[in-house]
């Protein structure tokens, strides 16, 4: 049976996840930032390292690669970019990967904001996000534009309901902070913050969300939301609603990066 694990890297500075997901006997990880833990991981249940997927070039998510690849020599897939040497096998918009010892398909689907190379990856009922959505919250943007982010966090909550959102970070408790700002009365958000606490405290992962959660409380997917317009209109004296949803991620991402 496939099992989905999250290994926490750079706890305290990032407070990444690296995803491992394996049957016991062969693996596949995501955005590998640091090879120590994984390695660890990998050599105390005995398992062979299949592949490496990678969504973008940040060292938090790549640094891992040239250790892991020193003990396995295993495939890296990852964005068509010359800044990430460490990839083997390039892959973006409409390809698929297949790794059929553990039976898993994945589709790529290009997803700019945070860095201009981003990608996703989609399949069997799993959504691995890198750094373009997190948990209530999405990534910061880096290099990209409003309207190319927004988009892309549009196709994401296209995506079937229930499918599992794995996201790169422990962000979760310090985003819902920041959505209840936009929207104190969503009642599914002030769940979410409780549940989020109580996970929280007994140190466990807030993730995977779900697409489903992500679009009833995640701001920067609600931004048609009558509350959340509102509370821009105030916070950038308006007196007419913005123009467009665009708009109203522009202001939400520029106030998140205030807080
Ligand atoms: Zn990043």
């Amino acid at each position: 049976m496939l099992e989905i694990i999250p290994i926490p890297a750079l706890t305290g500075t990032y407070d990444n996840y690296i995803w491992i997901l394996h049957d016991g006997v062969h693996a596949i990880v995501v955005d590998p930032g640091d090879a120590t833990p994984v390695l660890a991981y990998l050599q105390a249940h005995r398992l062979d390292l299949l592949a490496i997927l990678v969504t973008h070039r940040h060292g938090d998510h790549i640094n891992g690669i040239p250790k892991l690849r020193e003990v396995y020599n295993t495939r890296v897939y990852g964005p068509r970019s010359e800044m990430i040497p460490t990839v083997t096998h390039q892959i973006g918009e409409g390809d698929h990967i297949e790794i059929d010892e553990l039976g898993l398909r994945f589709d790529i689907i290009h997803v700019p904001g945070h860095l201009p190379e981003h990608i996703a990856y989609i399949g069997n009922g799993m959504l691995f996000c890198g750094d373009i959505l997190f948990g209530c919250g999405c990534g910061k943007m880096f290099v990209g534009t409003p309207a190319e982010f927004h988009y892309s966090l549009q196709r994401l909550a296209a995506l079937p309901d229930d499918t599992k959102v794995y996201c790169a970070h422990e962000y979760t408790e310090s985003n819902i902070r920041f959505a209840l700002l936009c929207e104190p009365e969503n009642i599914a958000l002030q769940q979410r913050q409780r549940d989020t606490r109580a996970l929280r405290r007994q140190d466990l992962p807030t993730l995977p969300s779900t697409i489903t959660l992500e679009k009833a409380t995640n701001p920067f997917m609600r931004c048609a939301e009558p509350e959340i317009v509102a509370k821009v209109m105030r916070r950038l004296d308006l007196a007419a609603p913005p123009m467009d949803e665009i708009a109203v991620f522009t202001a939400l991402r520029a106030w998140r990066d205030d807080c």
